[in-house]
């Protein structure tokens, strides 16, 4: 059975209803809520986030999805960023341009103007591969570099 999990920064919709999944494979929970228990086969975001937290990754199942808004600031808007556990490693694509309500707790000022100078380069977002989270220095390869994370042009192997 699929298990779906949503983050909400404010109640805009209940995925559950949305999905028509039975209420014992999904869960709900506010940001600030800062645990997922468990691994789930997806995990989909609906507020704007400038960093892919850490414990939302952790929470993803071996082929689970997440569905995350990466958005710079309300006027420029961003990208829906789709990842895909494979073992360790984490495959990323951009599904294409979005506007989204800020989520609270998963933002902070740095990542924001690094994701607005990021934006502008339309390119480098279509051609980013895998999320890494092992330490390293940016080099050419990554395409938005944060702490702890690296949105890169890595394929996964
Ligand atoms: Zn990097």
């Amino acid at each position: 059975m699929t298990r779906w999990f949503a983050i909400f920064a404010a109640l805009l919709l209940h995925a559950a209803a949305w999905a028509h999944k039975p209420s014992d494979s999904y869960l709900t929970l506010d940001v600030k809520e800062r645990r997922i228990d468990g691994q789930w086969d997806a995990i989909v975001a609906f507020a704007g986030a400038t960093t892919p937290l850490g414990w939302w990754l952790d929470g993803l199942a071996d082929r689970g999805r997440l569905l995350l808004p990466m958005t710079a600031n309300q006027e420029r808007g961003g990208f829906m960023l789709r990842l895909q556990r494979n073992g360790s490693g984490l495959s990323a694509r951009s599904a294409g341009w979005v506007g989204f309500y800020p989520c609270a707790g998963a933002r902070n000022e740095a990542d924001e103007a690094a994701l607005g100078r990021a934006l502008d380069d339309r390119l480098g977002q279509s051609a980013l591969r895998s999320l890494r989270r092992d330490p390293h220095d940016a080099d050419d390869s990554c395409w938005l570099h944060g702490e702890g994370w690296c949105l890169s042009r890595h394929e996964l192997h």
